[in-house]
């Protein structure tokens, strides 16, 4: 009898677990594989860098996917873009296979949110993307496009008139430079740009994807700003920068000027999550500088009580 009651409890234990609310800040990736097992028409988010300009092997430059009814809709694209929407593919994500990979929207044109932009460009047309890439950003987007295309000249113009079987426009790019409001609708999803406050850049933007089952806001790199907070209000999904106020607290004066214009503390975000009160705040773009995840999320657990995901590469929401 007693190990029959040891089995019961055993195995509403894990039922909770499975499938159970969990309250409060976590750390963890088990939602990799609830996302992955998904049906394909659910909206996921999936993280593929979450990484800074910090050149961490284990955190790939900034880019994550908003994935809806099988398409993928990028957010950046920072070094490592291609190889970890492979890498997602792999996990059961089919929206992320390389060809598939058509759509980006581009916060803004800081290098680490972009060095993986040519990759993004010809590596899926050299994988048999047979579609021009639509790219939505800032102004200089169009300008940065033109310098990369006719930077590999020469690679184009070997593999479309020589021997390999290059298709003839998977390597284009149509660019479209936006302004804030709806940019982009389709049958799956409107993409709103919205402005946000990224020290000394003219134009830096937030995007929120309203899909018929869920919003999701993404903030790009921000210091707090009313327009996230307007845009994010009530969203499912908030995808957050944010960097580490006791980390913060040991730089020099010099950086501290600079982040607290450019970006978010864990202090504010935690503000900014009571002002929005998101389904789920996912945390990006992570400045540690020697706190650890933990640490971050007891930062923002002091004055948040709602659900906070500490995010990493590859982690499906
Ligand atoms: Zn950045
Ligand atoms: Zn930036």
């Amino acid at each position: 009898m007693k190990e029959l009651v040891a089995v019961l409890v055993f195995g509403l234990l894990l039922s909770c677990r499975a499938g159970g609310t969990r309250a409060g800040v976590e750390l963890g990736t088990d939602d990799v594989s609830a996302g992955a097992s998904g049906t394909d028409t659910s909206t996921r988010v999936v993280l593929l860098g979450t990484g800074t300009p910090n050149a961490e092997p284990d955190r790939a430059g900034s880019s994550l996917a908003v994935v809806v009814n099988g398409q993928a809709y990028l957010v950046d694209c920072g070094p490592g873009v291609v190889r970890r929407a492979v890498a997602a593919s792999g996990n059961g994500i089919d929206a992320l296979s390389v060809e598939k990979l058509t759509r980006v929207f581009i916060t803004h044109l800081h290098s680490d949110h972009t060095l993986g932009y040519p990759d993004l460009i010809f590596t899926p047309w050299v994988l048999e993307r047979r579609e021009p890439l639509e790219a939505y950003g800032p102004a200089g987007l169009a300008k940065m496009t033109d310098h990369i295309l006719a930077a590999y000249r020469e690679d184009i113009d070997v593999r479309v008139d020589g021997a390999e079987p290059a298709n003839a426009d998977g390597y284009k790019v149509n660019v479209h430079e936006v302004g804030a409001g709806v940019v982009y609708e389709d049958a799956n999803v409107r993409v709103t740009a919205f402005p946000v406050r990224h020290g000394d850049w003219r134009q830096a933007f937030g995007y929120r994807f309203e899909a018929a089952d869920r919003t999701v806001v993404v903030s790009g790199d921000t210091s707090p700003c009313a327009s996230l907070v307007l845009h994010a209000k009530g969203c499912d999904v908030l995808v957050h920068e944010v960097y580490s106020q006791a980390g913060f607290e040991r730089r020099m004066p010099v950086w501290q000027r600079y982040h607290s214009a450019a970006h978010t503390s864990t202090v504010e975000l935690a503000k900014i999550a009571r002002q929005v009160q998101p389904g789920l705040l996912v945390l990006t773009h992570q400045l540690l500088w020697g706190a650890t995840p933990e640490q971050m999320l007891a930062e923002i657990g002091e004055s948040y009580d709602g659900e906070v995901r500490y995010g990493r590469d590859l982690d499906v929401y």
